[in-house]
């Protein structure tokens, strides 16, 4: 298969311009003959169906929540970056552009990049018009801070809550469309399949998370907002529902992955505290603009750290990066934390943790100021350490948080299959191999607001679209697929549950295609995971019954989708023979340790196709190609 990015050529300062101008547009009047389905109602999910209903379109939304307040994205923290240069610190949406496209290690499409940085000026305008309640000076102007991978401050934050206050701005922009009648929306609705009639997206398959019931819906268009697939570590930051079942299902029915292997495993966590934990707590980047970072000098030193003296702690991430200091991207400082560790340096019972000090920023700014910035933040941490971070510092440690990897997009957002558009994490993203904080949120919202709104317009003023019934086979070859799934996973009469297969599938993928990754790993990890999935089929034991509402049913079908996704990754992860961001191939690294890429032989965004259940899948590639940034050994220091 060839991949067509369609991204414009020329300059690339007026390429969205150019472009949205020879965008074929439907007249105002038409418009509601068009039936749009979208899949999520997060931040990417949530702008875009209510944009799409304010243009009037006809759109369905779907989520699997009781409500689209309760998407992931309500847990996002830190903020939302945007090239506004309200502190004339020297920002600039080119300034964006050239971060981003270093931050993710030359793995991105640059024409996508700049469009980002472009319209994430309006972005906050349009959250501003919403309501939404961003930090601000006394001045009045919209407050900024920073972030990792930048030496300016661009990162606009509603404490650290910056996603709940968006999502319910985006969440009022929805209702009101669903008041008006534009937007139909379906909670509790899992998708299980898509529908592909002549080649064309036409609608998806879902199962009532109520009832059982499984239903087909129809449309013109569908689009995907589902988010992303850290939960495939079974251990992450992601809330417990996130998952891949809609990606993955798409993929199946011919949609291209790019970059699985692309994962973001974010430095600032709390660290693991036992065999049976079920989640991770992540503690927002934006903490390491006050926050120093350090561990003991000395290897196995257990001093409480109080009473470690200044002489006896190494601030490495100051030492080691002196421009940046704590604020490396998360790729670096993730390595760096465990490289720490590793050498014996780490603190807390498990040795798995460096120290995040905020006694500095009290003493220089006071309790009161710290506590404004990042109040509900410490509070968290308190409640589930015991440990008072105004008192002691924090410990920390990288856990799974991101996926930069995801179905892959041209320019318009359309995946491989005409007709379905692919928003927000769930796409391959513009992030590259490593995407710095605070950019998911203003990729999502830019996905939602400003680019999807024009380029569906394109595809369906330009599609043929072709009258379908609900009984058209591929629908039938749908339902029956989704049921027969449902059907085997609770027929299985096996002995163990679904969380003990998906703790095991997940530390196979943390310890070998996690933070560091090797050849012989790699192999390992590909050939237990298709043991262990046969395993899964066999022995997993699923309780209640399908007409019921069934958590470890919908928990199943997951897990059975990220047996499959863990494959692949370790997959892509094999045949990526160079470090990149997140990617680091401990084969391939600079004498400094740091991630050394191979651009003659891996420029390119890997996108894979499925060929059918026991096939390889076919790799196809999409070379990059840099016209603006020139891709450099990143350096930090
Ligand atoms: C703890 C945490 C803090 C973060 N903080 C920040 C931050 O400060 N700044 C930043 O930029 N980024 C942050 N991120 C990342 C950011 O929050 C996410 O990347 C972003 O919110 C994803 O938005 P989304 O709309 O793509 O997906 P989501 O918000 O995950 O929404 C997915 C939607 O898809 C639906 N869905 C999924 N599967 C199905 C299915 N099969 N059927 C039906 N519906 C389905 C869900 O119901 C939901 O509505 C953070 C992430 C975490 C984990």
């Amino acid at each position: 298969m060839e991949l067509i990015s369609h991204a414009p050529t020329g300059p690339i300062e007026q390429s969205w311009d150019k472009h949205k101008f020879e965008l074929k547009l439907i007249n105002p009047a038409n418009k509601r003959k068009y039936n749009i389905i979208v899949v999520g109602s997060g931040l990417a999910g949530g702008a875009a169906a209510a944009s799409l209903g304010e243009l009037g379109y006809n759109v369905q939304c779907f989520c699997f929540q009781d409500s689209p307040r309760r998407a992931h994205s309500i847990a996002a923290q830190g903020g939302i970056n945007a090239a506004k240069n309200y502190h004339n610190d020297g920002d600039s949406i080119y300034r964006l552009f050239y971060d981003t496209v270093k931050g993710g290690d030359f793995r991105a499409r640059e024409a996508n990049v700049y469009r980002l940085a472009q319209v994430s000026v309006n972005i906050i305008d349009q959250c501003v018009a919403q309501g939404v309640p961003f930090a601000r000076e006394y001045g009045g102007l919209l407050d900024n801070r920073s972030f990792g991978g930048a030496q300016v401050s661009r990162t606009f934050y509603a404490r650290g809550q910056t996603g709940q206050q968006l999502l319910l701005g985006a969440y009022q922009a929805l209702e009101r469309q669903i008041g008006l009648g534009a937007v139909m929306m379906h909670p509790r609705m899992d998708m299980l399949d898509l529908i592909v009639v002549d080649g064309q997206a036409r609608g998806i398959v879902t199962r009532n998370l109520y009832d059982g019931k499984i239903e087909v819906h129809l449309a013109d268009a569908v689009i995907l907002a589902t988010g992303g697939y850290a939960n495939v570590f079974y251990l992450s930051t992601n809330a417990k529902g996130c998952n891949a079942t809609a990606i993955w299902r798409a993929y199946k029915r011919g949609a291209l992955f790019a970059n699985p292997c692309f994962t973001q495993i974010h430095p600032t966590c709390i660290p693991v505290a036992g065999e049976y934990q079920s989640k991770l707590t992540l503690m927002s980047e934006s903490l390491r603009n006050d926050g120093r970072i350090w561990v003991p000098k000395q290897p196995g030193d257990k001093r409480a750290p109080g009473s470690i003296p200044e002489s006896d702690r190494d601030y490495y991430l100051e030492r080691r990066y002196p421009s940046f200091g704590n604020l490396v991207p998360r790729d670096i400082a993730s390595r760096a934390a465990k490289a720490e560790c590793d050498a014996g340096h780490g603190v807390g019972e498990t040795g798995l943790g460096v120290y995040l000090d905020l006694s500095d920023a009290i003493h220089r700014l006071g309790k009161h100021t710290i506590a404004e910035r990042y109040g509900n933040l410490i509070e968290m941490y308190e409640r589930i350490t015991g440990e008072n971070p105004y008192e002691v510092p924090m410990r920390i440690y990288p856990a799974s948080h991101y996926t930069m990897g995801g179905l892959w997009v041209d320019y318009n957002l359309m995946s491989t299959i005409p007709g379905l558009f692919v928003l927000g994490e769930a796409n391959f993203s513009d992030h590259g191999a490593n995407r710095l904080g605070a950019s998911a949120l203003m990729q999502g919202l830019a996905d939602g607001y400003f680019i999807i709104p024009y380029t569906i317009g394109d595809y369906l003023a330009t599609a043929k679209l072709a009258t379908v019934a609900a009984d058209v086979p591929a629908a039938k070859d749908a339902v029956a697929n989704a049921t027969a799934i449902t059907k085997k996973l609770l027929n299985g009469n096996g002995k163990r549950t679904v969380d003990s297969f998906h703790r095991e599938l997940g530390k196979i993928v943390w310890d070998n295609c996690g933070m560091a990754r090797n050849e012989a790993g790699l192999k390992k990890a590909l050939a237990q995971i298709p043991t262990l999935r046969e395993d899964f089929w066999k022995n997993v034991r699923v309780l209640g019954t399908n007409e019921e509402f069934n958590q470890s049913l919908e928990r199943a079908g997951r897990v059975a989708d990220f047996f499959e996704l863990a494959e692949l990754m370790c997959l892509d992860a094999l045949d990526r023979k160079e470090s990149c961001g997140g990617h680091f191939r401990e084969e391939y690294q600079t004498p400094e340790g740091e991630a050394l890429r191979d651009d003659a032989n891996y420029s390119y965004v890997a996108a894979w196709e499925y060929q059918g259940e026991g096939r390889a899948p076919a790799l196809t590639k999409e070379p990059l190609t840099f016209n603006y940034v020139k891709p450099s050994q990143r350096s930090y220091k």
